[in-house]
Parts: structure tokens; C-alpha cells; sequence
């Protein structure tokens, strides 16, 4: 507070104090929208549907099953589910409820799985029946769960400890009422949570609110967001478990567009098959989904005409996959950034009004421009705030109400500036409020004390026509101290080599900057959320697992 505004009187609003809920929510999406939109989970062979009024309905149920269950107060509720009808459910009988919902990353490794869900002293899980063996790993470390709810399939597969109650879900629903008086919760408190991949340390838990929920949705359906409205139907493809689906499933219930439901199906063949027969108008996955996605299209194409935009985010999307998406099949690819911690919608890039012809790439390969609700600064090596002139490199921080302020019970003074998040990410921000990342932290390579964006140079392998996938990392060099090195997937049946894909390069990178170390891989390593997993190609590095050439 300025110190004009110190000791002085507030005069407040007339305004109405109605809190925001989830709860509202739900009853928006199964109310005004129930009969209208619909949410379609993929079965391998087809769909199954449920409109919004009956996913309303299945909500009430299962939250007077949880209720009977013992779940009262702020009791976590994890879910060990892919995205399916079942899954969106619970993603709004647990908030409404007063409780708390935790979406289980079923990719991370079973002890970070154990630790999250102990951490989180989660009391019951829903698990999808597919999911039982990896879950049946896990049960007898489950400290706290005293009730697991088996989500189709036989619930006799399991195997429960003492202590640990199986029910299976329909059953556990069935003659339930239909309706819930849903409580009037305060907007600050927790409504779900998610812990992030922790590639280093422990997972650390992200806690959102009713509040950051509500106006996280709001910022996924501006036109200058996702643009999501009651005319879409929203093919999820990230996992629910992920960063509450980049808000997919909670916007579309905002204001009433249809969701399709992958379930288990993530292959690029299914994903095509549902594209053509369920016609989506919007999807969202990372960057290595969507290049599975061409891949597959160039040997069997299909129609892909339902969708008007594919947002790409959660690793940088490289601009030959979103030129090959625009030229190819008329699909506008829509770049955005985010985290865990940002709920996760941070920057979207639409060019700004005017920008046309080439001009248009440079906005729309950039990370996108930061909206009201997120506040953005550069902070230099030496904690100082640098300017947004496009130039100055530095660490991006955010703050804003659905940013997360803290993890949960974990206090992480490196992650947290002055009530600013650290995001680990290193870039510049244009004058015009556009952020351009050139890597994270933690991947940033240093050659003869000059900078090298690992980002930039996988980007301009990547646009080469044999590549299918290229991970550049750090690696020690005498002289220069470290020179970057690529790892190249080539596309099915396509041949290039080091010396070759190192020419291309030429003319687009300073000279100092092309990269002499080279290896092929059959398959890049990627992280439990699909992105590249770094840390394991330099560990794959270092025990000398990779066969490098090194061009002189
Ligand atoms: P997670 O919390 O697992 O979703 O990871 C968040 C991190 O993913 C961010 O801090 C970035 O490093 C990375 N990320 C997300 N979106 C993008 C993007 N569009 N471009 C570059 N990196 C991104």
C-alpha cells in the first residue's frame, strides 16, 4: 500500500460477494448446457456419450458415495484414471463437495507415485480398471488410502491390504439420488491438486483454488486464450492427470462445449480415427503427440477438416510442425505456454492485429503474449529486473491469481521471488509483451562463455525433411568448455547424416553455433508427460551409451 493509501479508509463495492465456485461450474455445464453438450470417451472401437446433464447427475451420485465413504472436510480424493466420462465426474463431484480432488500422474515412477499420494494423504483413489496392475504395485505403500473405487472392469482384480476397502464403482453409485446440495465453500480453498514431474527433487505439490479454477476457465474461453465457446467440441488429448488438463475440461462445462475423451487411445491411429469420426473443431497435446499425428497422416491420411485450431504447448512447438499442419491440412496450430504451477495457462500467441505474411511465424512460434491475469517479468543473473526490449536475457517470473504462490507443505524459497514464481525458464520479452523462450534453466548450453538455445537449434533440425525428432543437450568440450550436441530420430524409412544435417544448418545458426557431436537414435527419451526427457539423454550420455560422431 502507498503510504498516501496508509491508515486511509476503505470504501468498498456494492457488489454482490458470491463466491467462485466449481460447484457453479458444474451446474452451468449441466443446467443451461446438460441436454446440448456432450462428453464422448473413446473405446477403441467407438464412443460412448454422456450429456452434461447425466455427468451432472453421476457427479451428485458418486459425491454422496464419497460422503458415505467418510470423505468430509478437505480429504483428498485421488484419481489414477485416464480421460474418460468417469474421470471428468470426479473432477466435479470432489471440489464441489468441499473436498479435494488429486489427479495421479499414472506415468510417474511408482515411488514418486507412493510419495505424492502419501504426501497428499489421500484417503480413497478411483482407478481406472486398465490401471490396476501398475495400481496394485503400488497399494501396499499407500499409507493413508483407506478405500479404493474400481472404475469399470472387475473390482475383484485387486488385491487390497487390510485396512483397504474395494468397491467397485457402478455399484457404488447405483440408487444414489441424483442431486447433491452442493455447499457454499470459500473461493480461496484448495479444490484439487497436482503434483509436478519432478525431474530433480521430490515432486512438489501445486494446489489450486475454487477462485484460480473459475478464472483460469474465464481465461481458457477468451477469444484471445483458447477461444473455447459452446460451438467447440475439445478433443482432450492431455492427460487429465496433467496440469488439470490445461483447463479443458472445467472451461467446456463453463460454457458448454462438448469434450472428446481419448480414454487409453493416445496412439496417433486412434487419435486420427477419432478426429475423422468425432470431429473435434479444437485439440491440445504436446508437440511430440502432434508430430506422431502427421507422421501417421503423410502414410494414411484422413479427414481432418473438423478442426479449426490445435493448441500445442507444454514443450516448444516447432514451426515446421505447425507450417506442416497449416499448408498441409488447413489446421491453424495455436502456441501456448504454461506449467504445473500456472493451472497451467500462462501465454497464448496470437499475432497482434496487422501482422501478416512471414512476419506472422516469428509471433506465432513465440511463446505468446502474457494476459492481464499473469504478470510477467525478466530477472537477470544478478537479480535485477531486466527491460522487455526483446534483447535482454533473463529468467521469467510470473505472478496472478491462478499462479501458484507455494507448493503444498514444501517450502521452496528457490522457486518463490517477493511473491513472484520462478519458472525456470530463460527468454526474452518484446516490447509488445511477447515472451520467446530459449530454453530452460537448467538446459541452457554455454560454449566459450556465449549462450546457445538448445530450443532454437532443435527447431531448425527438426524443420529438415527426414527428421522426426531432435534433442539437443549440453556436452563438455575441452576447449570451448561445452558445445552442443543433437539427437536425431529420422522419420520412417528417410536417411541423413551428421555431416549432412550439420550443411543444412549452415546459413540458418552462426558458424560458431553449428554443433559438431551427432548421434542417431531410435527413439527420442521423453519425460511421463511426453515431453524430452533430457536429463536422461545426458545421463545416456555420460555412461557412454550413445554412439556420437563427432565432425570436425
Ligand atoms: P509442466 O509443469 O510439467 O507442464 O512443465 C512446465 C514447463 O514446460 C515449463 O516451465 C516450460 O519449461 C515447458 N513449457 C511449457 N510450454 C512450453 C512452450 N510453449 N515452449 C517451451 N517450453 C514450454
Amino acid at each position: 500500500m502507498s503510504d498516501q493509501h496508509k491508515g486511509a479508509q476503505i470504501m468498498f463495492s456494492t457488489m454482490q460477494d458470491a463466491p467462485l465456485s466449481i460447484a457453479r461450474i458444474l451446474q452451468q455445464g449441466s443446467g443451461p448446457h446438460g441436454a446440448s453438450a456432450e462428453v464422448v470417451t473413446w473405446t477403441g472401437e467407438g464412443a460412448r456419450r454422456s450429456s452434461y446433464a447425466e455427468v451432472g447427475r453421476r457427479a451428485a451420485r458418486l459425491a454422496h458415495a464419497l460422503r458415505d465413504l467418510g470423505v468430509t472436510g478437505d480429504q483428498r480424493v485421488g484419481t489414477f484414471m485416464w480421460n474418460n466420462a468417469e474421470h471428468l465426474a470426479a473432477y466435479f463431484a470432489v471440489p464441489s463437495m468441499g473436498a479435494v480432488l488429486h489427479t495421479l500422474n499414472i506415468r510417474l515412477f511408482p515411488d514418486q507415485l507412493c510419495y505424492v499420494a502419501n504426501h497428499a494423504e489421500d484417503q480413497v483413489v478411483l482407478v481406472d480398471s486398465t490401471l490396476l496392475p501398475l495400481f496394485q504395485k503400488l497399494l501396499p505403500e499407500l499409507r493413508t488410502v483407506r478405500h479404493v473405487i474400481v472404475v469399470g472392469g472387475d473390482k475383484a482384480a485387486l488385491e487390497a491390504p487390510t485396512g483397504v476397502e474395494v468397491h467397485g464403482h457402478e455399484e457404488l453409485l447405483d440408487g444414489r439420488p441424483e442431486e447433491f446440495d452442493w455447499p457454499e465453500l470459500d473461493e480461496r480453498s484448495a479444490a484439487a491438486m497436482c503434483y509436478t514431474s519432478g525431474t530433480t527433487a521430490s515432486p512438489k505439490g501445486v494446489v489450486y483454488s475454487h477462485r484460480s479454477v473459475y478464472l483460469h476457465s474465464m481465461q481458457v474461453c477468451m477469444t484471445d486464450g483458447m477461444a473455447m465457446s459452446q460451438a467447440d467440441r475439445s478433443l482432450a488429448v492431455v492427460p487429465m492427470f496433467h496440469a488439470m488438463s490445461w483447463g479443458l475440461p472445467y472451461a467446456a462445462f463453463m460454457v458448454g462445449a462438448s469434450l472428446i475423451m481419448p480414454d487409453r487411445f493416445l496412439q496417433p491411429e486412434p487419435l486420427v480415427k477419432m478426429i475423422a469420426e468425432e470431429r473435434p473443431t479444437m485439440a491440445a497435446a504436446v508437440p511430440t503427440i502432434w508430430q506422431g499425428v502427421l507422421q501417421y497422416l503423410d502414410a494414411d491420411p484422413h479427414d481432418m477438416s473438423s478442426l479449426r485450431e490445435v493448441v500445442v504447448g507444454g514443450a516448444a512447438c516447432p514451426p515446421s510442425l505447425m507450417k506442416a499442419f497449416e499448408e498441409k491440412y488447413d489446421i491453424s496450430v495455436l502456441h501456448a505456454w504454461g506449467m504445473t504451477e500456472t493451472s497451467p495457462l500462462g501465454s497464448v500467441a496470437r499475432p497482434p492485429v496487422g501482422i501478416t505474411g512471414e512476419q506472422r511465424w516469428t509471433y506465432r512460434a513465440s511463446q505468446g503474449r502474457l494476459p492481464a491475469g499473469v504478470q510477467g517479468r525478466l530477472v537477470g543473473d544478478d537479480a535485477r529486473v531486466l527491460p522487455w526490449d526483446g534483447k535482454s536475457v533473463g529468467e521469467l517470473e510470473v505472478r496472478g491469481p491462478w499462479i501458484a504462490g507455494a507448493y503444498y507443505g514444501d517450502d521452496d524459497p528457490e522457486k518463490f521471488r517477493d511473491g513472484w514464481l520462478r519458472t525456470g525458464d530463460v527468454g526474452f520479452i518484446t516490447p509488445d509483451g511477447f515472451v520467446r523462450l530459449t530454453d530452460r534453466a537448467k538446459d541452457v548450453i554455454k560454449s566459450g562463455g556465449e549462450w546457445i538455445s538448445s530450443v532454437d537449434l532443435e527447431n531448425k533440425v527438426m524443420a529438415h525433411p527426414a527428421v522426426a525428432e531432435a534433442m539437443v543437450i549440453g556436452v563438455p568440450d575441452e576447449k570451448w568448455s561445452e558445445r552442443p550436441m543433437v539427437a536425431v530420430v529420422l522419420r520412417e524409412g528417410q536417411q541423413a547424416d551428421a555431416a549432412e544435417l550439420r550443411e543444412f544448418l549452415s546459413g540458418e545458426v552462426a558458424r560458431w553455433q553449428l554443433p559438431e557431436y551427432w548421434t542417431f537414435i531410435p527413439e527420442a527419451p521423453k519425460t511421463s508427460v511426453g515431453k524430452f526427457d533430457k536429463k536422461r539423454l545426458r545421463r545416456q550420455h555420460a555412461d557412454g551409451e550413445l554412439d556420437i560422431t563427432h565432425l570436425t
